[in-house]
């Protein structure tokens, strides 16, 4: 006979059951702060109570559900299924949450919707980052602050915008920002002021919107006396996994559809938060019950799931020192296996080899890839690692710093799509447009005016007279612009013509054509899984692929692949065995970030992420020599290293410190007590005396 399905809830400790059970059926249920160190069962917490409310009766259209990644935002979706087909058995078919994503993705989807009510056209297109960074270089121009005019230099592009930015995303006034973060550019405050306000007027023409006016708008939205409580009467529960890292917009958003926080649950890690740099604040955590009242409810969870005790002893050493204490304490009862180990290697490509023949006898071991991860500060940190998996055949998938969606050859496909969704749209028309031979930067404003006036774009790019040269070339891009404007093709055939049309100019812009143009069967591929030209562009923009494989492109669901990653794509992710490359000053913390304390005290914490990610076995790998790039005038070089700065000498004893000759042998070093380190110490100091 069929045996009762397990209670999936029975496993969950009180206070997790307490998050998932809060007011549940009450009339009005209350904000709920869940504030809990690493691996303490935050995110399925929160699967866990989206399971529960469809349980009880809550509409799934009517929940919302916040996520840092669309990835993130899948799994929990997952989760929250899985909960639900072991409480109903496997013949509901649960599908996934129809409003789970990121702030930016579920922005976008409002906004779409709400277009007409707020003067927004609804076929806007959203600029990444780099299309950002190149409406402000035009702009830039087109005010008069682009070129030195023999004095000092204004900001550059990128520079301007992420002034911009964090004016946006901080809610603070430009001066304070500049003063705070941007203090070489201080004395550019009109001149930026001015720049914003041009760059701003041009958005709004060419109806493009940015990273930031998905939340902006939103947030403006939300707050405002009509439309604030209809969206908020979307939803009846919001729930927010990674508070810590959100940004007082996103704050701003919450406050705006849910002003007594009704139905609001916010999880979060104070010691874990690493995105300081893009705007995002811990006093989002801290203010939650200021913002929302005193019948904020709060609940802590301290026992750990994920790790051995040894690592968390080690993660808790080096949180501890934090100059802002975090008073949390992790434990667990999960079987210890050794402590973790701190590996002194020679160099870089020691490290590499280090780290491949540690993956393979841990494969050996029966953990297989897909369970162990390599973390590093930088996306760049991986190359040396990159060429010995691949002269080693080992097979990987990297996450973080992606390139495959910078490249020319993409954007340009993806421009020319973007130029027919909107042909307002300056960045792409002025990419597309130019390349054509014999169509210059002069031309193509021309064109890009006419365009913008005509009531009528493809009449007004037929009837525009192009340059003599430029005549085959010219009336095939007519021809596709008229195509992709008029006849309603079915996605993703619109990618394929443009592809088609676009292989012409790729032999003759790149020698390695070829390989590129896999690049692009890969992107036409990828196209297949999106419904339409808007969806794709959207979703391709708001939440790239995270990650790359080598050219041959993404391995097989299936496949064993180990994952590199920067450790800020790790995020809430957990593997068996963790590798984290280069833990020496310069590199955690990060020579970029040895400004100010807060700079350092992010590093940590971002350590402190990495560390945690490790379920059952974590080396902190400590090459002695490593190179570093350099401005250019110097030269790249190696530079003698040391141990971070975080690993003190009395946080040794949580760690098995082991020395890589190039004898490949590992001579596990003995451990030496602290009172044995001491005396040396003494000694040494007191030898003049
Ligand atoms: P992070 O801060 O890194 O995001 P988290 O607090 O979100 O971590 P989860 O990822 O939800 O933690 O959980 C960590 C691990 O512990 C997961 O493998 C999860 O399945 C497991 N876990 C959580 N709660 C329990 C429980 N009550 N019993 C058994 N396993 C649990
Ligand atoms: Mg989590």
């Amino acid at each position: 006979q069929p045996s009762a399905p397990a209670d999936p809830f029975a496993g969950l400790n009180p206070e997790q059951r307490a998050a998932v059970e809060h007011d549940m059926g009450a009339g009005m249920v209350r904000p709920l702060l869940v504030v809990a160190g690493a691996g303490s069962g935050k995110t399925n917490t929160l699967a866990h109570r989206v399971a529960k409310l469809i349980l009880a009766g809550s509409d799934p259209q009517r929940i919302l559900l916040l996520t840092f990644s669309r990835r993130a935002a899948n799994e929990m979706g997952q989760r929250a299924a899985g909960v639900l087909q072991r409480v109903l058995g496997t013949s509901t078919a649960v599908g996934s949450l129809p409003w789970a994503g990121t702030f930016h993705s579920i922005g976008a989807r409002l906004l779409r919707e709400y277009a007409g009510r707020i003067g927004l056209e609804a076929s806007f297109t959203i600029h990444d980052r780099a299309d950002s960074e190149d409406l402000m270089g035009l702009v830039r121009q087109d005010v008069g602050l682009g070129a030195s005019n023999g004095q000092k230099r204004f900001p550059l592009k990128g520079t301007c915008l992420a002034i911009y930015s964090r004016v946006v995303n901080s809610r603070e006034p430009l001066a304070d920002v500049l003063q705070s973060t941007f203090p070489w550019c201080s004395e550019w405050e009109e001149q930026l002021k001015r720049l914003f306000g041009a760059y701003v007027d041009a958005k709004q023409e060419q109806n493009v919107l940015d990273y930031d006016d998905l939340l902006l708008f939103w947030a403006e939205m939300a707050s405002d006396p009509e439309l604030g409580p209809e969206l908020g009467a979307l939803f009846d529960h919001v729930l927010v996994d990674e508070y810590q890292d959100t940004n007082r917009l996103q704050a701003a958003i919450l406050q705006g559809m849910k002003p007594d926080g009704r139905g609001v649950m916010v999880v979060g890690d104070d010691a874990q938060s690493i995105y300081s740099f893009r705007g995002a604040t811990v006093r989002n955590i801290l203010d939650f019950p200021k913002q929302f009242g005193e019948h904020t409810r709060m609940i802590t969870l301290d026992r750990n799931y994920r790790s051995t005790q040894p690592i968390l002893d080690a993660s808790n050493a080096v949180i501890a020192a934090a100059l802002e204490r975090h008073a949390k304490t992790l434990w667990t009862d999960k079987a210890a296996t050794g402590k973790p180990q701190l590996v002194l290697i020679p160099d870089e490509a020691e490290q590499a080899r280090w780290v491949c023949n540690r993956v393979l006898e841990q494969r050996e071991a029966g953990i297989r890839l897909t369970q162990q991860a390599v973390l590093f500060r930088a996306a760049s940190h991986s190359a040396a690692l990159e060429l010995e998996l691949v002269r080693r055949n080992i097979p990987f998938v990297k996450f973080g710093g992606l390139k495959f969606l910078e490249a020319a050859h993409i954007k340009d496909v993806l421009a020319m799509l973007r130029f027919a969704q909107n042909p307002a749209g300056r960045v792409a028309g002025f990419r597309v447009v130019q390349l054509i031979p014999g169509i210059g930067p002069a031309t193509a404003a021309r064109l890009l005016d006419a365009v913008a006036e005509a009531a009528d774009p493809v009449a007004a790019i037929e009837a525009f007279p192009a340059p003599p040269r430029a005549q085959g070339e010219w009336e095939q891009f007519t021809a596709l612009f008229r195509t992709l404007r008029t006849t309603g093709l079915r996605w993703p055939l619109e990618i394929e013509l443009v592809r088609d049309w676009y292989l012409p100019h790729l032999e003759r812009l790149h020698d390695d054509a070829p390989v590129r143009a896999a690049d692009l069967d890969q992107l036409v591929a990828l196209a297949g899984g999106y419904g339409s030209r808007e969806n794709f562009l959207t979703e391709l923009t708001l939440d790239p692929p995270e990650a790359t494989s080598d050219r041959a492109g993404p391995p097989l669901l299936d496949e064993d692949y180990l994952i590199l990653s920067t450790i800020h794509s790790s995020k809430g992710q957990e593997w068996k065995a963790v590798h984290v490359l280069n833990v020496v000053d310069g590199c955690i913390p990060s020579d970029m970030a040895t400004g100010s304390a807060e700079d350092i005290e992010e590093e940590r914490r971002l350590l402190y992420v990495a560390m945690t990610r490790a379920k059952e076995h974590l080396h902190l790998i400590v090459p002695n020599r490593f190179f570093i790039k350099q401005q250019a005038q110097m030269g790249d070089r190696h530079v003698y290293a040391q141990r971070t700065r975080f690993v003190t000498p009395v946080m040794l004893k949580h760690f098995e410190e082991c020395v890589w000759t190039n004898a490949e042998t590992l001579q596990v070093r003995k451990p030496v007590p602290d009172s044995v380190r001491m005396m040396v110490r003494e000694r040494a100091r007191n030898a003049w005396k």
